[in-house]
């Protein structure tokens, strides 16, 4: 069975910018997929080149095995996409928008209107079914693009930042509707600068900065390659750092705080136990004791960081 998206050395420029740069990447079929990157690191070109909008300037682009260009149909028919820009028919009320929509894609008429009910009730604005989109909220209006995104029964369906925002209400119903279709088998793909919400929902992500893919793992992976902070409370705080050499070096630094000793290490969870223990023998009673994970947005700054730094270097 082909990946739901199979990426080989793909590449687009536009005049001297290489928007993407060379990117390989698979996205297995009924995975949550992350795609993050800073600003103007190529998401969106990426998502274009996918439906259509943009052509590649060099490599390979497919969906469940159509070529994006030469199957073209193939390959669209199976996508829904829900993008980051309002570009919809404003003057139509949204249920016939969502019907026109499914008729393009082959849909007989009266199966059209009642999947355009359907999927206006799953986003919850059945009730502004008759309503023209302008007339809409904001929040109404990101709804009314999932639905658009789902009209087609996608296997793969793309979202770019579907939550900019939004309320966190409104955040969560998206979340739960997404996790829903992931449940049931569909693939999603993810763009987002929330990485909390890429932390939450994706099962892998990839990182993209400057056209190119630095990475490619579950959150919990990058997360494990971030430093931890093991903060402990001493009965006694001591004066100077208690020996550690027990911790055979599984730590990067210790230092005093003032209600003890705080020590960053790679993987927290592992060293606490030893930390506990070598505390313990050196006669430190511990009041209380608390790991703090890196979180994905500072694993995403740093590396996002140091892919500029060696940029830099590479040019200076
Ligand atoms: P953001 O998070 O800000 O939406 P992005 O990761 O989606 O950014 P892209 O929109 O794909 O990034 O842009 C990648 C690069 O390609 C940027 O340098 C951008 O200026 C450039 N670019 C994108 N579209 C065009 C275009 N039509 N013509 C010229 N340059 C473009």
């Amino acid at each position: 069975m082909p990946p739901a998206i199979e990426i080989r050395d793909l590449e687009k420029s536009y005049g001297d910018v290489h928007a993407l740069a060379g990117v390989n990447l698979d996205v297995p079929e009924g995975s949550f997929f992350g795609l993050l990157g800073p600003n103007g690191a190529g998401k969106t070109t990426f998502i274009n080149i996918l439906v259509g909008l943009v052509r590649k300037s060099g490599g390979s682009a497919r969906v469940f095995g159509h070529d994006v260009e030469d199957d073209y149909r193939e390959a669209r028919d199976r996508i829904g996409l829900a993008p980051q820009e309002f570009n919809v028919d404003r003057f139509f009320p949204i249920r016939e928008v969502l019907a026109t929509k499914a008729g393009y894609h082959g849909v007989p008429r009266d199966v059209a209107r009642e999947r355009a009910d359907e999927v206006l009730k799953r986003v919850g604005i059945y009730d502004k079914r008759d309503t023209r989109f302008d007339w809409l909220s904001g929040g109404m209006k990101r709804r009314f693009m999932l639905a658009r995104a789902l009209i087609t029964e996608p296997d793969l369906l793309i979202l770019d930042e579907p939550t900019a925002g939004v309320d966190v209400q409104l955040r969560h119903d998206l979340w739960e509707t997404i996790v829903d279709l992931n449940d049931h088998g569909t693939t999603i793909l993810l763009t987002t600068h929330y990485i909390e919400e890429a932390e939450r929902l994706c099962d892998e992500v990839a990182i993209l900065d400057s056209g190119r893919i630095v990475d490619v793992a579950s959150p919990d992976e990058l997360m494990d390659r971030g430093t931890d902070r093991i903060a402990v409370s001493l009965r006694d705080p001591p004066s100077s750092v208690p020996d550690l050499s027990a911790l055979d070096g599984q730590y990067e630094a210790a230092e005093l705080t003032e209600a003890g000793l705080a020590v960053t290490a790679q993987q927290g969870g592992l060293v606490a136990p030893d930390l506990v223990r070598a505390l313990d023998r050196a006669g430190h009673e511990i009041v209380d004791l608390e790991i703090t994970r890196t979180s994905l947005e500072e694993v995403f700054v740093e590396m996002t960081r140091q892919d500029d730094r060696e940029e830099m270097e590479v040019s200076n």
